[in-house]
């Protein structure tokens, strides 16, 4: 088997062509891309496409950190001071 990225089939690199893009890999300097006229038109309609997404979409990305800090912001919320003691003093 010749596992080597610039003897890879058109099928084995488009497969990977849409991760590469969305990983934000230039595909472009990809070996099989300098010698695949095919591919190399491929990638230019998929970016098109892609840019087009990104306006239509320009904020969706799926962000664990947020959620983490959301999360991490609710439960350093100063205003659970009812947890703390619910007794009237004063
Ligand atoms: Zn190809």
């Amino acid at each position: 088997m010749t596992a080597d990225r610039s003897t890879m089939s058109c099928a084995e690199f488009q497969a990977k062509l849409p991760e590469m893009i969305a990983s934000g890999e230039n595909a472009a300097s990809h070996p099989h891309i300098q010698s695949c006229e095919l591919c190399r038109a491929l990638l230019a309609d998929l970016e098109t496409i892609a840019e087009a997404a990104r306006q239509l979409f320009p904020a969706v990305e799926p962000r664990e950190e947020l959620w983490e800090q959301i999360e991490s912001a609710i439960r350093n919320d100063p205003g659970d001071k009812d947890a703390a003691g619910n007794k009237h003093t004063g």
